[in-house]
């Protein structure tokens, strides 16, 4: 099987040579068992001739004659044999040396000979004979020789031979064995026939996948989907599979346009801006310390604003890149008094406290952990008017460190509210952009709460305020004081093992 050939055509092939052999197996056992029951049916012949002949014979076959010597000798009347008359089996009698005395006429002129061994047949074959097969003249036949025992003294006087041509057992045979190939070859045609019919009816779905495939591929349009044939069988999982391998290449390809598109954007503001500026001081701003200040000042904000979207994307790049986190405890009491003391500076006229203050330690990422928290924080002072407050808390509950900002300050509305975790997505464009955020910091806090398997979420009520959570879940039991404390590094070393003593 070359690798040319279509699956279609092994498939076809394999199945008919399989039917092919499974053929051939039973025509051959039909062909030896019929030819087994016909040899039977012709040795029955033989046997129920036999038995009629000798019954014939017994009536009258022997004549006592007297000898020469005045014995009374048995002489062998052969004549008996003529009563016998069938026109499908032949009869000969032998004396006992083997000569022929009488034969019925049906063997068109030929003798059949008698076997030489069947002149050491005794008295007791009577009962089974001796079967052999002849040919004469291109006919087979086969002869049953039996030996003509006198009773009085168990003598054996001559020989009967019962004989019958194979004619029809072979045109028997010969018809079956024409049956049995033409109908094998029609079957085997039918059967390579169908299996090509219903292979190519039950590969087009395959073929059709394949075709789409193929266009989507040329076109480089993964918006197309393969046909989903109707029944609810591999193929129909094959395809419904590959729609959704191809729905989900198409989302994460238009989500890697989308980004690239905004990314270029946010960038292009920025510097745009500093451009403007350098612009200003080009065409005598320089000679102006005012104006020069103004200009300065500007593209150092917008130089800012560029570094911390670059952070950000790094950060969002290797999150997406699933870099690996590090994994150790993390005190979160500590750390939210640490953000809490980040923050005061930026608090301006907006009121920042701690709220409930469980002491909780998770397995976790300090860093991403601190980040994901001031982005919450700065969120929460930059969207919260002066007199309002933000809280920051956390508790333990259901099995999760539960980390909160809350605020009182513009919330989000019920349609944003929704997008609000989605990369460069803003509520308020005009607001934000003059308080430098891309729409990077939320989708920061999002990953960085999946990473450590937990998740974000957000309540707001417009011109109530908003809170955001991160759920962080807890470490299935807290470590052994005593084990982190004594590193498994030092255990080795003192178990005289190769690593040096001294780490
Ligand atoms: P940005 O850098 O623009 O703040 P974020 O991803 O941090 O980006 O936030 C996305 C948007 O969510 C913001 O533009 C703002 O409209 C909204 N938002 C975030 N935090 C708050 C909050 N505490 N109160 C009201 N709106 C908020």
């Amino acid at each position: 099987m070359g690798p040319r050939m279509s699956f279609r055509t092994r498939l076809t092939l394999a199945y008919t040579g399989f039917f092919a052999l499974a053929l051939l197996l039973l025509g051959c056992g039909i062909y030896f068992s019929v030819r087994q029951a016909l040899l039977a049916g012709v040795q029955r012949d033989l046997w129920a001739a036999t038995r009629q002949v000798r019954a014939i014979f017994n009536a009258g076959g022997l004549e006592p004659v007297r000898t020469p010597t005045g014995e009374l000798d048995p002489y062998l009347r052969s004549e008996f044999i003529q009563i016998f008359n069938n026109p499908n089996l032949g009869a000969q009698v032998f004396d006992r040396n083997g000569r022929l005395l009488n034969s019925t006429p049906n063997l068109d002129g030929h003798d059949l000979p008698l076997a030489p061994e069947a002149l050491t047949l005794g008295a007791e074959s009577v009962g089974t004979g001796l079967t052999t097969t002849h040919e004469i003249d291109g006919i087979n036949l086969v002869s049953l020789v039996t030996p003509l025992v006198l009773q009085s003294n168990n003598r054996v006087v001559g020989y009967l031979q019962v004989w019958r041509p194979l004619r029809d057992v072979e045109t028997t045979l010969r018809m079956l064995t024409g049956i049995l190939l033409g109908g094998g070859a029609i079957a085997l045609l039918m059967t390579a026939a169908g299996t090509a019919l219903l292979s190519r009816r039950a590969l087009s779905p395959v073929d059709e996948i394949t075709r789409t495939a193929q266009s989507i591929v040329r076109a480089e349009d993964l918006a197309q989907r393969v046909p989903v044939p109707p029944q609810q069988d591999e193929l129909h999982r094959l395809a419904v599979t590959i729609n959704e391998l191809l729905e989900r290449l198409e989302k994460l390809f238009n989500a890697q346009r989308r980004f690239v598109a905004d990314v270029s954007h946010e960038l292009r503001t920025p510097l745009a801006a500093m451009q403007g500026n350098l612009e200003v001081l080009e065409r005598g701003g320089l000679n102006n310390p005012e104006l020069a200040r103004e200009a300065l000042a500007d593209m150092r904000r917008e130089t800012g604003r560029l570094i911390r979207m670059v952070n950000d994307l790094l950060l969002l790049a290797q999150s997406d890149a699933r870099v690996q986190l590090r994994f150790e405890p993390v005190e979160l009491d500590t750390l939210l008094l640490e953000v809490y003391r980040e923050l005061r500076p930026l608090a301006g006229g907006v009121v920042l406290r701690i709220g409930a203050e469980d002491q909780v330690t998770v397995l976790g990422d300090r860093d991403r952990l601190k980040q994901a928290l001031l982005n919450l924080g700065v969120n929460g002072l930059q969207y919260t008017p002066p007199g309002g407050a933000v809280t920051l808390g956390l508790e333990q509950r259901d099995g999760f460190a539960l980390l909160t900002v809350s605020d009182t300050g513009v919330g989000i509305n019920e349609e944003d509210l929704p997008h609000i975790f989605d990369r460069f997505y803003r509520a308020d464009r005009s607001r934000s952009r003059y308080s430098g955020g891309a729409g990077l910091g939320l989708s920061i806090v999002k990953r960085v709460a999946e990473a450590h398997h937990g998740y974000a979420t957000v309540a707001s009520v417009p011109g109530r305020g908003s809170t955001f959570a991160i759920w962080l879940p807890l470490p299935p039991r807290p470590a052994p004081a005593e084990t982190s404390e004594q590193p498994a590094l030092e255990v080795k070393a003192n178990d005289a093992s190769p690593l040096p003593a001294s780490r």
